[in-house]
């Protein structure tokens, strides 16, 4: 799966070294996987020059949890390559990347999780991560996926990011939404629904 990867990237027009900083909202396989690539046998970071950034507590909580070896395998090969290359920088649940980038704690779904908020030219933006997988937990926010780590402290934060976007003109972006990927949180009844 490499290969599509990068040959996407380049003919957009972005060499690897062009990308400056990569952030990852958790460390779940799917949001860590392209941190590195395997050449010769040996995993190393995809973007050489790049900065990346990773949760403090999110690293932490993964790097002293036992008997999750799946999360041991992902560490082993996306997120420890970059540590070792010194490419690794560990920051808070609140951390302002720029003017226009801002990490928001969305804790639950893992114990260092954050969302992206965007502010740009007069205009907001929210990239979810995975507090929320699927808009049927806009209308259900009780719903937790599988993957969540603590999904009452999930639910408490869905109940709190949803009541805060609600009827405000903040694009939500969804990482794992099918369909539509974007849209505006609107009250419906006892809930939520994404309007698109
Ligand atoms: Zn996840």
């Amino acid at each position: 799966m490499q290969g599509p990867f990068l040959a996407d990237l380049a003919s957009a027009g972005f060499p690897r070294e062009s990308i400056d900083t990569v952030l990852c909202t958790h460390l779940h396989v799917d949001h860590v996987g392209w941190n590195t690539m395997l050449v010769d046998g040996k995993w190393v970071p995809t973007f050489p020059r790049a900065r990346y950034l990773m949760g403090r507590v999110e690293f932490a909580h993964w790097r002293d949890e036992q008997g999750r070896d799946d999360m041991a395998a992902v560490l082993a090969d996306s997120v420890a390559p970059i540590a070792a290359a010194g490419l690794a920088d560990l920051v808070e649940t609140d951390h302002r990347i720029c003017d226009e980038l801002s990490l928001v704690p969305t804790i639950g779904h893992t114990p260092g999780h954050v969302s992206v908020r965007i502010n740009s030219q007069g205009e907001e933006a929210l990239i979810t991560g995975d507090f929320i997988h699927h808009p049927c937990q806009i209308a259900r926010p009780e719903w937790s996926s599988t993957a969540d780590t603590d999904p009452r402290e999930a639910h408490r934060t869905r109940e709190r990011m949803l009541g805060e976007l609600c009827d405000r003109p903040v694009l939500v972006i969804g990482t794992h939404f099918a369909g539509a990927t974007a849209g505006h949180i609107v009250r419906d009844g006892d809930a939520y629904r994404l309007a698109v």
